[in-house]
């Protein structure tokens, strides 16, 4: 026993150790497309998120102004762009801080998008102008940060003053040893205060309602019981597609290919979606907006599944499945839910896990003004001890995941990314309109009386289906 224990405790350390390099490999993994900036620790190199900068308006000019300026010092007007070159800006393009007309802009990227202004000599992004109309600068020293570079889905902004207390204090943390790196290496560290902006329009997060005439309902029609049947085996049991026409066959009698009833859920996903979205949900006020990531397979990939849901409530408010745990993906899933409130509550808190990728999206919504509070909880979907304040959060989650790997257990994954979230589709439909809870007296999350009236879960799938049907075509009439 006095040898057993011991060697038991180095199992154990050794153990731990490979689960923190594994930890430190998913972390690296999984923020690949952050900056690799370094920052002062290299533990915590991938998870640093700075504070938000200050922005402020810049201060626009006026091209005419400056046109008559020109003419005052030169003696002559100044030339438009002779617009020959195989790269133009695209028609219309205006500068947006002198507001010059298409005359005075020219490509200053060789067509990699960054256009120039001949009156006012700024550089800008067309997509990106309201960027170029902000000032951004430190929360520490109030210097205007400097753009750094580019990258694919985001500007990097930086504070360069020296005497930034952000960098001073970073400078003063360091070891003697990492001191000394840092004077040999100072591509190293990240020591200077810096910000993400990214990429991406408001308005592209906006998804186009789906058209009926993409789906078969004729078909859908023609099955009708059949469709409720195979949607329940599915979707409710977790039945593989195989196993439903199994299932139908040795119990019911009915004759239908497995492939039959995927092209059934693919066309019911569809005609689902804008009703599961669209749905005038009514959401807690109160803090109970929770989010967590969990991840299924596309061609033996893992991809990321980012629900969040009202807790109280029990209403899945985002769920759809991103190739990678980014900030992208979380902009993108937060707004799905901002946009699931008839009025964004004012104090709304939204509570993710420790992941950073949910403050980029935070300071992603309030620079468009939409403004909300992000409380990360450690801990919140491993093992680590959480406080009993968010003990119960993590138990509503942990619920959820196991409900979605119960539905989930009969895929052997998806073949694509669109067969993804046409299934996440389903299950969110039956997770909010069709499934009982017990927190919630044994009612459904939201009871909509038209299918609470039906008599079995086949007819109730098909009454919602009818609902989004219906849905659909008001929504077409109207716009
Ligand atoms: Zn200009
Ligand atoms: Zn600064």
């Amino acid at each position: 026993m006095a040898i057993i224990i011991p060697l038991l405790l180095s199992i154990i350390k050794y153990l731990n150790k490979i689960l923190f390099k594994f930890q430190c490999f998913l972390i690296h993994r999984f923020m690949s497309n952050l900056p690799s900036d370094n920052p002062i620790a290299e533990q915590y190199r991938t998870m640093q998120v700075d504070d938000f900068p200050i922005i402020e308006k810049r201060e626009l000019l006026d091209h005419k102004v400056l046109l008559q300026q020109y003419l005052d010092t030169h003696g002559k007007p100044l030339k438009p762009i002779n617009h020959r070159s195989s790269n133009l800006p695209p028609k219309g393009t205006t500068c947006p801080i002198c507001n010059a007309p298409y005359e005075y802009i020219y490509d200053n990227s060789g067509g990699r998008g960054q256009l120039k202004c001949k009156v006012c000599h700024s550089t800008f992004f067309p997509h990106k102008s309201y960027l170029e109309k902000l000032v951004f600068k430190c929360p520490h020293c109030r210097h205007t940060l400097t753009k750094k570079r580019d990258r694919k889905n985001f500007f990097v902004y930086s504070c360069q003053n020296r005497k930034c207390s952000f960098y001073l204090q970073n400078i003063a943390s360091l070891t003697p040893e990492q001191q000394a790196d840092f004077n040999q290496n100072p591509h190293k560290y990240k020591m200077h205060y810096y910000h993400r902006v990214f990429d991406i329009e408001l308005d592209s997060l906006k998804q186009e309602p789906n058209k009926p005439h993409s789906v078969d309902l004729s078909r859908i029609r023609k099955a009708k019981y059949v469709l409720g049947l195979a949607l329940t085996y599915h979707i409710n049991y977790g039945l593989s597609l195989r196993q439903t026409a199994s299932i139908l066959w040795d119990i019911h009698r009915i004759k239908i290919s497995h492939q039959t009833i995927a092209n059934y859920a693919a066309s019911a996903a569809r005609i689902l979606k804008t009703y599961v979205d669209d749905y005038p949900y009514d959401l807690s006020s109160q803090v109970s907006i929770c989010g967590d990531e969990t991840y299924v397979k596309v061609l033996g990939k893992k991809h990321y599944v980012f629900f969040i849901m009202d807790v109280v409530k029990k209403i899945i408010t985002s769920y759809e499945v991103f190739a990678n745990r980014d900030g992208i993906s979380a902009i993108k899933a937060v707004y799905a839910t901002l946009a699931k409130f008839r009025k964004i509550p004012e104090n709304l808190v939204l509570i993710f896990d420790s992941n950073p990728i949910y403050l980029l999206a935070q300071h992603f919504f309030a620079q468009h003004n939409i403004h909300f509070d992000v409380k990360q909880v450690i801990g919140l979907t491993n093992n680590d001890e959480v406080s009993a304040e968010y003990r119960w959060l993590k138990q509503v989650i942990e619920r959820l995941n196991r409900t979605f790997k119960a539905v989930y257990r009969g895929k052997n994954g998806f073949n694509s990314l669109e067969r993804a979230n046409e299934y996440m589709v389903l299950f969110v439909a039956f997770f909010n309109f069709l499934r009982v809870h017990s927190s919630l007296n044994y009612n459904v999350p939201v009871c909509v009386p038209e299918i609470a009236n039906m008599p079995d879960m086949p007819s109730k799938w098909l009454e919602l289906l009818r609902l989004s049907y219906e849905h659909i075509c008001r929504h077409q009439h109207i716009t």
